[in-house]
């Protein structure tokens, strides 16, 4: 999963990407290095600085997306989604939640098996279903009443 992009660290540091040269990526941190002439310092970023972006970067990506169908029955459901992209399928099966774009493909590939990941058009269909985070789904689908 590319979570150590520069884009993400231009996000993080309100500094562009142009003016970055490289992250180099170390046990705890990510040292972020500028091109020279910038007057800008190398600066450590710590990973969860990253994992954090790389959640709310998707999220707010998400309240540009749209919800135009529903069609859901007991806990699954099909969800059509309009977002900057093309339209995207998100599917509710089973306790998971699946989107048919590559974001979601490369995220799912990069996690450990059986662990939920999220683009953000599953993020649209969480705040359809005014669910906050993709942990609160996880926990809810665990749960034995069924959420939706
Ligand atoms: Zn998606």
């Amino acid at each position: 999963m590319r979570i150590y992009t520069l884009a993400a660290a231009s996000r993080i540091t309100g500094i562009p990407t142009t003016k970055i040269a490289r992250l180099e990526v170390w046990p705890k941190v990510v040292l972020v290095v500028f091109h020279k002439g910038h007057g800008l310092r190398p600066r450590f970023v710590s990973k969860n600085k990253f994992k954090e972006d790389f959640v709310e970067f998707r999220k707010q990506g998400s309240l540009s997306c749209v919800v135009t169908h529903a069609a859901v029955d007991g806990c699954n459901g099909i969800y059509a989604v309009r977002g900057s992209g093309d339209p995207r399928l998100v599917t509710v099966h089973n306790g998971r939640i699946y989107c048919d774009c590559p974001d979601y493909s490369q995220i799912s590939q990069s996690l450990p098996q059986g662990r939920q990941g999220a683009c953000k058009h599953i993020y649209a269909v969480l705040r359809f279903h005014a669910i906050s985070s993709l942990a609160e789904f996880v926990r809810e689908q665990q749960q034995t009443v069924p959420l939706f």
